[in-house]
């Protein structure tokens, strides 16, 4: 990874607005202090996702998500560490760093390839206009594609037989394995070879917008119908949705999003002004992008032919999601008439008959699994006995302990058989996706909230008694934050010193935690000192318990009495107040 310096971060953070980054995508109002939004990580109805705009810091209370701006792009966007900070770098007017190590070779490695695809996607869009794309062009057209569609998607043509990329790259050795590198040639026994020939060109993009590698479709009769870029450090299938960037934010407002079959199904609907649909790269969905879909919208709409094979991979996907389901989520599976796909239904229905089919004929995802078992499980006592077997084997896999007992229950109604292996109990961590990978301290309520109460109003760390540096010397994650902060309060210059930031800055594994604090409900004076007393009173039992001289003792009890009565005043100054 690259090395910044942490005076350059300190600067791109300082000039970067992190409500600005924050509401191109969640809409935020004031709150307090803070502001307060729709968490853009996990699916909630009423707002738990908090910005601070003096800290810089975000968290939300649902889903443990938090940070400052570089982790709201890595987490939101999909940007890497060096990536977010040269963005906001370049956004800010800042020049990055120029030395060789903050520059390593892979991140130009990086930039080259970007901009190979997109010179390349260019290439083919022109080819597509020229003479040699008629073909490709009267396909479109019969298939009702738009101008706009074709721009908007970056539509393309490569023409037939070899060296289309050589023309328009060139062909000198490196060009040549760089075209390789991203999937544009391939290495044959003479030499270097197109990979796309005579196809109608898809351009592929990822999270950001990039583009990462293409879907090509043949015209006429060849073989395979459909040819995607190999698998490249850009292009990684199973992370990859069709529509994806095109899509996200018009399906985050109108809250629907159809996943469809293929390239085709999602332009088709796009061209009857339906920006929804998103369909996996010629695969089977799998978990990563189901994870995607469910983070984008909690009511997706899966749609299959209806015919054998379709409702195969219906099956399958049921399958593969079972593990993320949550009472919160609700799919629903739609099957379409045998042999029409929402391309072909579009252009003979009309945008209104199929909004009608996605509202009202796709069915609840649980009453697609009940409907599912008994026709793989067949009929009478045997097919009975089948079904519960299978269903028990499914909802072992469920993640959500109370869905399954609730999807239990509608199987065993069905066949009058009570299941057994899904009453056990199998541990959440599956089904939590979200949650930061970095070890979190164990902290009780009243350390959580002293240690909010420091980070909201640092001017407190100054009238703090001797002791109570020495807190958290038994807890390994917090004690070299906390005594930090002691040195970042003593070199500072006055109390406006941010003191949650440099932390975030300093201690990059703790910055969800430090955001947590900082957004939470406004620790006031009055509690915080109440915090303090019970800080040092746990801190005197804690030396109590692990034996001290009866000299030491004695005064340590004596205090701990004298704590008491300072926490009754408090509490009665807190009544009084009506706080
Ligand atoms: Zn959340």
């Amino acid at each position: 990874m690259a090395h910044f310096p942490p005076a350059f971060l300190d600067e791109v953070v300082a000039r970067s607005d992190i409500v600005e980054i924050i509401s191109r995508h969640v809409e935020l109002k004031k709150s307090g202090s803070n502001l307060m939004g729709l968490c853009p990580f996990h699916h909630e109805k009423s707002p738990s996702f908090s910005v601070s705009p003096d800290k810089q810091l975000y968290y939300c209370f649902g889903c443990g998500q938090g940070g400052g701006a570089f982790q709201f792009l890595m987490q939101h966007d999909g940007y890497s560490f060096p990536e977010a900070v040269e963005y906001l770098a370049e956004k800010a007017g800042l020049a990055l760093p120029l030395d060789a190590e903050s520059r390593p070779v892979d991140e130009a490695r990086q930039k080259q390839a970007y901009e190979l695809l997109s010179q390349a996607s260019q290439a083919m869009g022109r080819a597509l206009a020229g003479e040699a794309g008629a073909k490709a062009r009267a396909y479109l057209e019969q298939r009702g594609m738009t101008a706009d569609i074709i721009r908007d998607y970056g539509l393309g043509y490569a023409p037939p037989g070899y060296g289309f990329m050589n023309r328009v790259f060139g062909h000198d050795a490196r060009t040549n394995k760089q075209l390789e590198a991203v999937g544009l040639l391939f290495k044959g026994e003479r030499g270097y070879g197109d990979r796309f020939r005579d196809r109608l060109m898809f351009t592929i993009r990822d999270r950001r917008g990039r583009i990462v590698g293409f879907g090509g479709r043949v015209l006429g009769d060849g073989e395979p119908k459909y040819l995607n870029s190999p698998e490249t450090d850009w292009f990684h299938k199973s992370d990859l949705l069709y529509g994806f960037s095109e899509h996200r934010d018009t399906i985050r407002k109108s809250k629907q999003l159809v996943v469809v079959e293929g390239y085709m199904d999602v332009l088709g609907m796009a061209a009857y002004g339906l920006k929804l649909g998103l369909a996996p790269l010629g695969t089977a969905i799998g978990e990563r992008q189901l994870r995607e879909i469910f983070r984008l919208c909690d009511a997706p709409v899966f749609s299959f032919d209806g015919d054998r094979a379709g409702r195969q991979a219906a099956w399958r996907a049921l399958e593969r999601m079972m593990p993320l389901l949550k009472s919160e989520l609700k799919p629903r599976f739609l099957y379409l008439p045998e042999g029409e796909d929402p391309d072909s239904l579009l252009r003979r229905e009309g945008r209104d008959a199929f909004q009608h089919r996605l509202d009202h004929e796709s069915r609840p995802v649980l009453e697609t699994w009940l409907t599912g078992l008994q026709l793989l499980a067949g009929q009478g006592a045997d097919g009975r006995a089948r079904m519960a077997k299978k269903a028990d084997a499914m909802l072992a896999t469920m993640g959500d302990n109370y869905l399954r007992q609730a999807w239990r229950q509608e199987v065993e109604q069905v066949t009058g058989i009570v299941l057994q292996q899904s009453r056990r109990r199998i541990p959440q961590a599956a089904s939590a996706p979200n949650m930061p990978a970095a070890a979190t301290p164990r902290l009780t309520a009243v350390e959580e909230r002293y240690l909010a109460g420091l980070m909201q109003q640092p001017s407190r760390f100054r009238s703090l008694p001797d002791k109570a540096a020495s807190f958290f010397v038994d807890n390994a994650i917090i004690s070299p934050l906390y005594s930090r902060a002691f040195s970042i309060i003593a070199d500072a210059e006055d109390d406006k010193t941010d003191i949650a930031r440099q932390l975030a800055q300093a201690y990059p594994d703790s910055q969800t935690m430090i955001s947590r604090w900082v957004n939470q409900a406004t620790v006031q004076d009055i509690e915080f000192k109440s915090l303090l007393l019970d800080m040092e009173a746990n801190d005197i039992r804690r030396r109590i318990k692990r034996g001290m001289s009866l000299a030491d003792a004695i005064p340590a009890e004596t205090r701990l009495r004298e704590i008491k009565r300072e926490q009754r005043i408090l509490t009665e100054q807190l009544h009084e107040t009506g706080a």
